[in-house]
C-alpha cells in the first residue's frame, strides 16, 4: 500500500493580520491562521495520487497546539491520519531544525514512507528550504518545484517549469517531492467532512520526549538563523510628465531610463550610444 505523507504548515491569514506600526512587526498571535495555500495543493496531489493508486495519507505539522486546526482540515478533506508535532522547546525552528525535527518525527510516526509531499514555500516565511532540506534528512532522492506528479509501480515522474524548459524526471520511491500551487487546484471543504473530522478524528500529539529528541538539537536553542531585524521596506513614487514630439519623448525616456531599458532588452545602450557617436 502506497504510503503518503503530506507536510502542511500552518501560516497567519494575512488579510486579517494586524501590523504593530511600533515595533514594524505582524501581531502573529492575534491572527486567524489557515492551511498554507502550496500545502493545500501538496494535499490535493496526494489525495489524486490516491484516487488512482489507493494508499493512505498522513497530514504531519509541527508548530503550537492551535495549528492542530489544519491536521482537522487536512482529515475533513481526505487524510487518514493527523500528527501534530508541538512543544514549546520546539518553537523559534529555523528551516534547517524544522526539517531535522520532521524528519525524526516522519521516521517514527510514519515508518516505511513511500511518497512525502511538501508545498514549495510558505506564504509567511517563504525561504522555500524546509522540502529540500527534509529530503536530506531522510536520505531520499527530492525535486522541488514540482507541477505534476504521476506514480506508477515504485517509481514517480514529475514535471516542472525550470525557466522556460518543461523538465520530466524520475525517481525511485521513497522519495520526496515539493508542489506548486499551479496545477494542483485544491478541492473544497466539505462541510460534513469537517464536521465529522472534528468530532470523530483523533490527532496524534507528539513532543519532543515521545520522538525521543535530544532538547540541545530542537528549537530556538538549536537553530543556528538569526533574523535581527524586521523593516517594511519604503517604496518612494514619482510622476514624472515628458512633453514634447513623439520623438522627442521616445528620446527623453532612453535618456533617463537607459539603464533599466537596457538591462530589461539585455544591452548596454549607453555603450551601443558611445559607438554610434
Ligand atoms: C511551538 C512552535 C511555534 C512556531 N511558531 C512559528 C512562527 O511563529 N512562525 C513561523 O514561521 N514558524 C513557526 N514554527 C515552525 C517553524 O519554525 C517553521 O515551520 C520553519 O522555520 C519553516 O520555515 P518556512 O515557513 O520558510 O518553510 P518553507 O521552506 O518555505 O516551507 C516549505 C514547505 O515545507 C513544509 N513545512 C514548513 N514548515 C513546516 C512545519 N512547521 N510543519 C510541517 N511542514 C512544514 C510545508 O510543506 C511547506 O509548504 C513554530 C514551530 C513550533 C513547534
Amino acid at each position: 500500500m502506497m504510503k503518503m505523507v503530506v507536510c502542511i504548515k500552518q501560516v497567519p491569514m494575512v488579510s486579517e493580520l494586524p501590523w504593530d506600526p511600533a515595533t514594524g512587526t505582524l501581531k502573529r498571535d492575534l491572527a486567524e491562521g489557515m492551511m498554507n495555500p502550496a500545502c493545500r495543493s501538496a494535499m490535493e496531489a496526494a489525495l489524486r495520487i490516491r484516487e488512482a493508486e489507493g494508499g493512505e495519507i498522513t497530514a504531519i505539522t509541527m508548530g503550537p497546539p492551535m495549528a492542530e486546526e489544519i491536521l482537522y482540515e487536512a482529515i475533513a478533506l481526505g487524510a487518514d491520519r493527523g500528527v501534530l508535532l508541538t512543544d514549546r522547546r520546539m518553537a523559534g525552528a529555523d528551516t534547517s531544525v524544522t526539517s531535522y525535527t520532521l524528519a525524526r518525527a516522519i521516521e517514527k510516526a510514519c515508518a516505511g514512507f513511500d511518497l512525502i509531499l511538501c508545498g514549495f514555500s510558505t506564504s509567511d516565511s517563504e525561504t522555500a528550504q524546509v522540502g529540500p532540506q527534509l529530503a536530506e534528512e531522510l536520505d531520499v532522492p527530492g525535486v522541488a518545484y514540482v507541477d505534476e506528479i504521476a506514480v506508477s509501480g515504485r517509481t514517480v515522474r514529475v514535471q516542472r517549469l525550470a525557466d522556460n524548459f518543461l523538465e520530466t524526471l524520475e525517481m525511485a520511491l521513497p522519495a520526496l517531492v515539493t508542489v506548486t500551487t499551479s496545477v494542483y487546484t485544491p478541492r473544497y471543504v466539505p462541510l460534513g467532512g469537517l464536521q465529522a473530522a472534528f468530532s470523530q478524528a483523533e490527532i496524534e500529539t507528539l513532543d519532543a520526549e515521545a520522538l525521543g529528541l535530544d532538547q540541545e538539537m530542537i528549537g530556538v536553542k538549536a537553530s543556528a538563523t538569526k533574523i535581527l531585524n524586521v523593516t517594511s521596506p519604503t517604496v518612494g513614487k514619482k510622476n514624472i510628465v515628458l512633453t514634447g514630439t513623439p520623438k522627442r519623448i521616445v528620446e527623453q525616456l532612453f535618456e533617463r531610463f537607459d539603464d533599466k531599458i537596457g538591462g530589461a532588452i539585455g544591452k548596454d545602450l549607453k555603450a551601443d550610444k558611445k559607438k554610434r557617436s
